[in-house]
């Protein structure tokens, strides 16, 4: 198994308060990627219709990022504008838009409330959209997040897995996940066990999970010598 962003490369799961959920600024984020010395981020907010059937609303317009009006004011960390996409149903749909303009990093993740297809049939949603997308998808985010464990054996896993490798989309080990207990630990160790290539993202919602949970990630692989 290669990993694609080590300790201090980069992270590539992040959500800010400018555009979703997250509690932070672009520009925090921005600042304290510099702090801890990372080449890149992905700053990966979630897609319009997430926010919409949450309620939520971003504060500015996505326009102004996608036409080159932010720049990094605050040092040399290179930060790329993505999306967690959502995956709608078992067909494969999903939304990967946000304000309906396209980023140029997609992570496909599920949400229990986006995801309003049979929810039994969620592997061959998954099957599907890697079928249909997988050329523009990244990564696959957080595939062993107990939301959908009940609907997805480790069997289901390995068989994601092995159509997400034959792609080349490489797999999420979600630290935010893990750190919030929010992880099925048997289908990690599925994912883990037959994944090609993993970025190790934290998933940040908060600048404290930005700094410390992908080194808790570290220490899982670690310790269960997945590295
Ligand atoms: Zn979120
Ligand atoms: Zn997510």
């Amino acid at each position: 198994m290669k990993i694609i962003n080590d300790k201090t490369s980069g992270d590539y799961h992040i959500h800010s308060s400018t555009l979703s959920d997250g509690m932070n600024s672009i520009d925090e984020i921005v600042i304290q990627a510099g702090k801890l010395k990372y080449k890149e981020i992905a700053i990966t907010d979630h897609n319009q219709e997430y926010l919409k059937r949450n309620g939520f609303s971003a504060n500015t317009h996505y326009s102004i990022i996608s036409s080159g009006r932010w720049k990094n004011i605050h040092n040399d960390v290179h930060i790329i504008f993505g999306v967690e996409a959502d995956l709608l149903n078992e067909n494969g749909d999903i939304c990967d838009k946000i304000q309906n303009i396209s980023t140029e990093f997609v992570i496909l993740s599920s949400h229990q409330k986006i995801y309003l297809g049979d929810a039994s049939l969620i592997k061959k949603g998954y099957i599907n959209a890697i079928s249909r997308y997988g050329s523009e998808i990244k990564l696959l985010g957080h595939l062993c997040s107990q939301q959908f464990t009940d609907y997805l054996s480790t069997e289901d896993i390995i068989e994601i897995v092995v159509a997400a490798n034959k792609a080349n989309v490489p797999l999420e080990f979600n630290c935010a996940n893990l750190v919030n207990n929010k992880t099925c630990e048997n289908n990690l160790k599925a994912m883990l066990s037959c994944c090609k290539s993993l970025y190790v993202n934290s998933d940040a919602h908060t600048l404290y999970e930005f700094v410390n949970v992908r080194n808790e990630g570290f220490k899982y692989l670690k310790s269960n010598n997945y590295i």
